[in-house]
Order: C-alpha cells, then sequence, then structure tokens
C-alpha cells in the first residue's frame, strides 16, 4: 500500500489551498523544498474575488482603488480598478494558508523526480514516499511538470525591493518604457508602512531597477527577491496526476499575477481527484476534466492576453505612446485587473 493518498509537491499558494480542500477525506502529505515558509517575490495583488476563496483578515496591507500608468514620453492615464484591489503581505499569506492545514507540510524536503506507474513514487533528499495521486505544485520550474516533458509557452522574471517609506496613497503606479525593460513594466506600489518597487519582463536586472527608481537614495531594507512566472498554455493533466498554479502556468499574460489563478485551479482539481481516489480511476482520460473545468473559466482571459503580450512585444516606445493616447481618446475609466480584455472588448 502506498504511504498517502495524495502527495503535493509544493506548500506555495496553489499547493496549500487545494490541500485545505482535500484534506478531510484522504491522506495528504505536503513537501517543500524551502527550509521555511515565506520568502517568495511577490506583490501578493489580488481582486477581492480573493475572498470567495479565503478570509483576507490580517493579511492586507493596502487596498488600491486606482492606477497610474505612464508612458515613455511621461504620457499618463489613470484607470478605476473594479472592485478595488488588495496588496496582501505575500509571506503572511503563504503562512496563514500552511497553518491552518491538518496535513503535514515536511518542509526542507527536495523532491528531485516522480515516477508513476501502478502508483507514485516521489524521489527527494529525504528519501522515497508513495501516493496514489500527484499534484504538482511545485511553480514556475516544476519538476513533476517537467517529468512529463511540459513547457509554459512564454517565462518572464520579476524582481522586487521593499523600501521603508510611509505610503498611505490608494494608487500604484506602472511605467512603460523599453529603454528598461522591452517586454515588461516597472511599478511602485503604497503598501502603508513601506513602498515596493519593481520590474518584470524578460532580461530584467536589480541595476535597471535600482536606477530607475533610484533606490540608493530610499531608506531600503533592501531585501531583493525574484522569481520567473510562467504563462501560456500547456497540458495539466496525466495518469495519477494533476499540475496547480505556476506549475500549470496559470497567470495573466498581462500583469502575471497568479494567486487567484491558483486557487481557481485548485478549485477544480479537488473533486477530480476526490472523485478518482474514490472510483481508483487514474488515466489521463479521465482527468482531463480537470483541464476543460479551469479552462472553461480561464481560457478567454489568458488567449487574450497572450495575443496583448504578442501585440505589445512588437511596440517601440513611440508606439506605446501612441497607444496611450488612443486609450485615453476611448474615455476608458475602469479595469477589470482578473479579466481586462474581456471587460474591454464588451
Ligand atoms: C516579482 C513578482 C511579483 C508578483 N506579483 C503578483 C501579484 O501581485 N499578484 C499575483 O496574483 N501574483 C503575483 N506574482 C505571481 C505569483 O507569485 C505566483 O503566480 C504564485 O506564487 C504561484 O503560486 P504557486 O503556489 O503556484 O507557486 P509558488 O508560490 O512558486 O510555490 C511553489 C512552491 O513549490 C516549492 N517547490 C518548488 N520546487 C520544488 C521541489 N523540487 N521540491 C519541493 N518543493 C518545491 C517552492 O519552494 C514553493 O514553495 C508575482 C510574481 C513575481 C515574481
Amino acid at each position: 500500500m502506498p504511504d498517502f493518498d495524495i502527495i503535493v509537491v509544493g506548500a506555495g499558494p496553489a499547493g496549500s489551498y487545494f490541500t485545505s480542500l482535500v484534506e478531510k477525506d484522504f491522506k495528504v502529505l505536503v513537501l517543500d523544498q524551502k527550509k521555511q515558509v515565506g520568502g517568495k517575490a511577490c506583490s501578493g495583488l489580488v481582486s477581492r474575488d480573493i475572498s470567495k476563496y479565503i478570509p483576507v483578515d490580517g493579511l492586507v496591507e493596502s487596498e488600491l482603488d486606482s492606477c497610474i500608468l505612464y508612458s515613455p514620453d511621461k504620457k499618463i492615464v489613470k484607470l478605476g480598478i473594479k472592485q478595488s484591489t488588495y496588496a496582501l503581505d505575500r509571506d503572511r499569506l503563504d503562512s496563514f494558508l500552511v497553518e491552518r492545514l491538518a496535513s503535514p507540510v515536511k518542509f526542507g524536503v527536495k523532491v528531485d523526480g516522480v515516477e508513476v506507474g501502478e502508483n507514485v513514487k516521489v524521489k527527494t533528499n529525504q528519501g522515497e514516499f508513495t501516493s496514489r495521486f500527484l499534484v504538482g505544485c511545485d511553480g514556475a520550474n516544476s519538476v513533476v511538470r517537467n517529468n512529463f516533458d511540459q513547457k509554459p509557452m512564454d517565462t518572464v522574471v520579476g524582481l522586487m525591493v521593499m523600501a521603508e517609506e510611509k505610503d498611505l496613497s490608494n494608487s500604484f503606479e506602472v511605467w512603460f518604457d523599453i529603454d528598461f525593460v522591452k517586454d515588461g513594466f516597472l511599478w511602485k506600489i503604497p503598501r502603508g508602512r513601506r513602498v515596493e518597487y519593481g520590474i518584470l519582463g524578460t532580461g530584467v536586472k536589480f541595476g535597471l531597477l535600482e536606477d530607475f527608481f533610484k533606490i540608493g537614495r530610499k531608506k531600503c531594507a533592501c531585501e531583493r527577491r525574484a522569481a520567473p512566472i510562467p504563462t501560456g498554455f500547456h497540458k495539466t493533466y496525466f495518469d495519477r496526476t494533476l499540475l496547480i498554479g505556476d506549475a500549470a502556468a496559470q497567470t495573466k499574460p498581462w500583469s502575471f499575477g497568479g494567486i487567484l489563478y491558483g486557487f481557481i485551479g485548485g478549485k477544480y482539481a479537488a473533486p477530480v481527484v476526490t472523485e478518482a481516489l474514490q472510483k481508483n480511476k487514474f488515466t489521463e482520460k479521465f482527468l482531463e476534466k480537470y483541464q476543460k473545468g479551469w479552462r472553461s473559466e480561464m481560457k478567454k482571459s489568458i488567449n487574450m492576453g497572450m495575443m496583448f503580450r504578442e501585440f505589445f512585444q512588437e511596440l517601440d516606445n513611440k508606439k506605446i505612446d501612441q497607444v496611450f493616447d488612443v486609450v485615453k481618446k476611448s474615455g476608458l475609466k475602469e479595469i477589470d485587473m482578473d479579466h481586462p480584455f474581456i471587460g474591454l472588448l464588451g
């Protein structure tokens, strides 16, 4: 008999949230290579929809109701945010999600490989664990995903630095300038007692971020954090195995947010895994409904986001300025952070 019903690789938001949905019915083991919870590079911006999944009391650092966008030539567009957005303390979010679990989370266990056959064998730096089902929530460089030869369509890198500045404003700011970042943007997020500065795109470096915001002149705890973020589509179900969260590239190809999309992935995975374990049905064919489910909710937005990304990657600074002119003329006042293109195109 295998040791566990389900092994979840990764105790980030996707892994912890999924575990919370299935642990009352099954014996679950969660493995994470980090020595302790937290430490992930992430701004923690999420729409109020997050409250449909978890209570956010004690996790919100600031609530933002607008964003100010700057073009390379300093044209400015100010947009309201539909429902407003929370800036969550990402470390506290991860701790909250792990601490409420009844299942053991084994930190300091790095998964090196998996074998899926009659059962699942998970090979780690602390020996082998076995289970009936495997869920890969192991992020952008997922070992579980790699085992099935899948690759995200696109990956960017995000870098961030926190400065000790008081800022109680309720707008975050975003800059576009291909002299600093070719296919992404820079941002400043007020978080009450601190301010976050960040940059996201391909080939970004801390030096660019620090030059742009003149970080050297700020009072700065200067804890630097960086992480890759995958996006686009690939297969997310295999015999006895599902992928959720960044491991499944469940992210927004415009902002690269993935917390809420990972929860949505978990919401669709839980009933499928439950049924598979109850009926002893572990074939790819049976598990395909997981992918159909999550894509029914996210596919349209991700597809439109990928098209926008392709268009954006072709723009030079002059054209970005022209896009700002079009947006200003359109009279657009508000944006939906989770599904902006569906909102814009009616
Ligand atoms: C700079 C930056 C800013 C961002 N800002 C936002 C934002 O504002 N809003 C938003 O929604 N999203 C944001 N994101 C994206 C968001 O952080 C991710 O989409 C989210 O963390 C995905 O959650 P996850 O649980 O799938 O993966 P992760 O949070 O990456 O968790 C994966 C876990 O798996 C573990 N793991 C990995 N490999 C192994 C292994 N081999 N063995 C054992 N354990 C393993 C890791 O230690 C980790 O704990 C940002 C990302 C970056 C880089």
